[in-house]
């Protein structure tokens, strides 16, 4: 198998780094996106990801191209959806976002005021919730979670989508709030849009619900305190003992920074840093191990600053 990569390549053959079998792979069809010989022995004759993905799959060699297969298809649904919603192609920076979002991974997304963060995030919230899953958008203001309203239900009757948002704000009447708060409590929405006061003063009323999407819009304004981004992290999955190790992290590190920039050394100080080793590994690995559910969360910020 190495013999033929070895064959097959121009200058060199690259170990773990079959896109299939994480295998040994030529520059040649590395270079061309393919798996490797062992995976797929001839080339077809389009090297299209789809048609790659078939063969494999006839050939019954199909492993890791599967993630990489799942990708490509979300991502070009996505754009898709994103046209029928705008009317035209997503920009660069939009189309690097729609990648993020395809591989279901968290980001910020800093860009000046224009560059269209919030209607981004009203489509791929309206994108999920045509298969069925929930977001939820957090805006700073009632002003900004009216017009949220508009155009949410705008860009859904654009992509002939039928959705149920609920909008929470202070100018609602008191029966229509109450018919809303209902709506929440049972669960019967998809997405779910609040000002940032409301979540911080019905929390629980929010956080039992499960999101795959929380987009928390302008996040300077929205993030104001700790407590924000404790529900914040609670909402993406994380648990309350896993916000205590993290913080104990950030302390932790904090510390080790400390103490590693001092000039006199002594056998207590190394004595610490060992210990601050030693727990902040047993602290990571209790994060990592519980192989959460996969969420999304973006926060969207104009200057990259969040500091309230
Ligand atoms: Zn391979």
């Amino acid at each position: 198998m190495l013999r033929r990569e070895v064959e097959e390549a121009e200058l060199v053959v690259y170990g773990r780094a079959c896109p299939n079998c994480g295998g040994f792979i030529s520059d040649r069809r590395l270079a061309l996106g393919v798996p490797c010989s062992s995976c797929l022995r001839e080339l077809p004759k389009s090297l299209d990801y789809r048609s790659v993905y078939r063969v494999l799959k006839e050939e019954g060699t199909l492993k890791g191209f599967k993630e990489y297969y799942v990708f490509r298809e979300t991502y070009s649904d996505l754009v898709k959806f994103f046209v029928e919603c705008l009317g035209s192609e997503p920009w660069s920076i939009q189309k690097m976002w729609l990648r993020r979002i395809a591989k279901e991974g968290s980001f910020a997304m800093i860009a000046p005021t224009g560059v269209g963060k919030t209607t981004f995030g009203f489509v791929v919230a309206l994108y999920l919730a045509r298969k069925g899953k929930k977001s939820y958008i957090v805006v700073p203001t009632t002003t900004l979670a009216m017009q949220a309203e508009k155009k949410l239900n705008e860009l859904a009757g654009r992509a002939n989508l039928i959705v149920s948002p609920v909008v929470i704000h202070s100018k609602l009447r008191k029966r229509e709030r109450e018919a809303r708060e209902e709506q929440l409590e049972s669960g019967s929405f998809d997405i779910l849009v609040t000002t940032s006061n409301y979540l911080l003063r019905n929390a629980e009323r929010i956080l039992k619900h499960r999101f795959k999407f929380i987009f928390v819009d302008d996040v300077d304004a929205v993030l104001k305190g700790s407590k924000a981004i404790n529900y914040l992290l609670r909402l993406t999955g994380f648990s309350e003992r896993d916000i205590e190790a993290g913080m104990e992290i950030i302390r932790l590190r904090r510390e080790a920074a400390y103490l590693s920039s001092l000039q006199a050394r002594s056998e207590k100080l190394e004595k610490r840093l060992q210990e601050i080793r030693e727990r902040l590994e047993k602290l990571r690995n209790r994060i990592e191990r519980k192989g959460r559910e996969r969420r999304i969360l973006i926060i969207a910020s104009a200057t990259g600053n969040p500091r309230g």
